[in-house]
């Protein structure tokens, strides 16, 4: 008997019909004999539509009001879940975030979940109930309603998952698990049976948006196996868990890339202490997020100096550096909103060189000039021209076989 967490999300949960089959893949689940807490999202679209319904009262809406409003989608979907399996005669009941008592800090929308008070759910656990809980909201110490921020359903699954030790975390999704590269850039993309917490931690906040980071983090620091599947297709999805031996074999996992990106630089800087936190201090002060970073050796006494943001925040950026330009007395600002970002992926990094060469090989092969790379412990990325993005992912998942079944 194994205790599982099942996590649908919006569009699993999208209308009557689906929830009834969410209810009979449940009551299946709990047959075999198997202990189930279910989680939910909003129907698909909810929470957008209360978001726009807040505006139309008032255009900045309190965090607090917003909270109690956005909240209410998942205790629909929660108490729907409930019905159709009483429907079918398997014994349920459905808990809000508060009623659980997921108790978290008070920063409304984007609160973060400080402890869960599993009794409620043991003891329904232990009288044989399938138990149905809201994603995505919690309560703060004065009562008051909170929510997780966008996509936080999954962050209350791996919690609930991370607090009763369940055996593994079942996140049921629109896709059937975690892909090699996206199926839509590269048709031969392939299902992952496995793949790491580092890794799928890399992917996500590359941009595979298949699961929220956090929840990854989360799971990762409680080490709650997670399981990525297909509520409408049968199949095992993609284990999510630490090292295994079996993934010794593949040199990378995957292949990610990040449409949204472009680039900065400032030419002809002086060479001297303080002068990365001049350039970067006003960016960072108007929340700007920097990813890659880049300064040259100074063959005189100036160097150059580049950096990526998101492409969003490129003009704003663009004008902070004209102004920090000024004030150092530097040569010139260029920039570059038509730059893209390609990064492979993977653990077996660590114990094989080369695959650097292999990347830089296969991109030159193909003509793609690069532009910026960066690197970690299991991840080389490269800036290149937008227009190369798909024939670099193709490549690249050539070149390293990933269409091909590792051992
Ligand atoms: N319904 C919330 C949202 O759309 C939470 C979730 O779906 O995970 O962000
Ligand atoms: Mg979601």
């Amino acid at each position: 008997m194994a205790l599982l967490v099942y996590k649908f999300g919006g569009t699993s949960v999208g209308s009557a019909e689906r929830i009834k089959a969410v209810a009979d893949k449940v009551k299946k689940a709990h047959d075999m004999g198997d202990q189930i807490v279910v989680v939910l999202s909003a129907m698909s679209g909810e929470t957008n539509r209360l978001i726009a319904l807040a505006k139309q009262m008032q255009a900045q809406p309190t965090e607090r009001e917003m909270d109690v409003l956005i909240s209410t989608g998942e205790q629909v979907t929660v108490a729907l879940l409930t019905m159709a399996l009483h429907d079918l005669g398997c014994e349920a009941s459905s808990y809000t975030g508060a009623q659980v008592k997921i108790l978290t800090d008070s920063s409304f929308t984007k609160a973060r979940i400080r402890k869960i008070d599993d009794a409620k759910l043991r003891k329904d656990l232990d009288a044989g109930k399938v138990v149905v809980v809201a994603g995505f909201q919690g309560v703060d110490e004065l009562g008051n309603i909170t929510t997780l921020g966008r996509g936080g359903s999954d962050t209350t699954a791996v919690a609930i998952a991370a607090a009763l030790k369940a055996d593994e975390c079942h996140i049921y999704t629109d896709v059937d698990g975690v892909y090699t590269t996206d199926p839509r850039v590269e048709p031969k993309a392939r299902r992952l049976d496995h793949i790491t917490f580092e890794e799928m931690l890399e992917m996500a906040s590359l941009g595979s948006k298949v699961l929220q980071i956090r929840s990854v983090e989360f799971a990762g620091k409680y080490n709650v196996a997670l399981r990525v599947l297909s509520s409408f297709k049968e199949g095992n999805g993609t284990l999510i868990t630490y090292e295994d031996t079996q993934m010794e074999s593949a040199l990378i996992s995957g292949i990610a890339f990040n449409r949204d990106e472009a680039k900065l630089t400032i030419t002809g800087v002086p060479d001297l202490p303080g002068v990365a936190f001049k350039i970067l201090g006003p960016i960072a002060d108007a929340n700007i997020e920097v990813d890659m970073i880049v300064q040259n050796i100074a063959d005189d006494a100036t160097t150059d100096f580049t950096f990526t943001v998101d492409r969003k925040d490129y003009q704003r950026a663009l004008a902070l550096l004209e102004q920090t330009c000024a004030d150092l007395g530097a040569r010139k600002v260029t920039g570059d909103n038509t730059i893209v970002k390609v990064s492979i992926v993977g653990v077996g990094m660590r114990s094989h060189a080369g695959i650097a060469s292999t990347m830089f090989k296969t991109l030159a092969e193909e003509g793609i000039n690069i532009r910026m790379i960066a690197t970690s412990e299991i991840k080389i990325s490269v800036v290149v021209d937008e227009k190369y993005l798909e024939l670099a992912v193709r490549a690249l998942h050539a070149a390293f076989e990933l269409d091909k079944i590792s051992a």
